[in-house]
């Protein structure tokens, strides 16, 4: 019978051993306990897996493009608001401008 091992080694008394790669995968995924058949000192993985690091960072990447996002909006809100004063301030100084003319006019 040949099973895929991963090899083990304590950090508590040294001992090496080797497991079926099944559940050195399994375990690396869970962060279950498992235990050192030599002293019994309770191991596990707390690395994480590639996966979960990728996970982690698509999350993040997620979050900064929904202040990006955020930001953004803000922004177009602010341009929306300082567009309508400007044109009102246009539309003041139009009316401010015919009323000077009317007045050069009559003089
Ligand atoms: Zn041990």
């Amino acid at each position: 019978m040949n099973i895929a091992t991963a090899s083990i080694s304590c950090p508590e008394c040294g001992f090496v051993f080797w497991v079926p790669t099944a559940f050195y995968k399994m375990h690396l995924k869970d962060h279950e306990n498992f235990y050192c058949p030599a002293c019994d000192a309770t191991l596990r993985y707390l690395e994480k897996t590639g996966m979960e690091r990728c996970e982690e960072a698509v999350d993040k990447i997620r979050q900064d493009v929904e202040t990006k996002q955020r930001v953004i909006q803000r922004l177009k809100d602010e341009n929306a608001a300082l567009e309508r004063r400007r044109a009102s301030q246009q539309g003041a100084t139009t009316k401010l401008r015919r009323k000077l003319d009317k007045i050069h006019k009559e003089e």
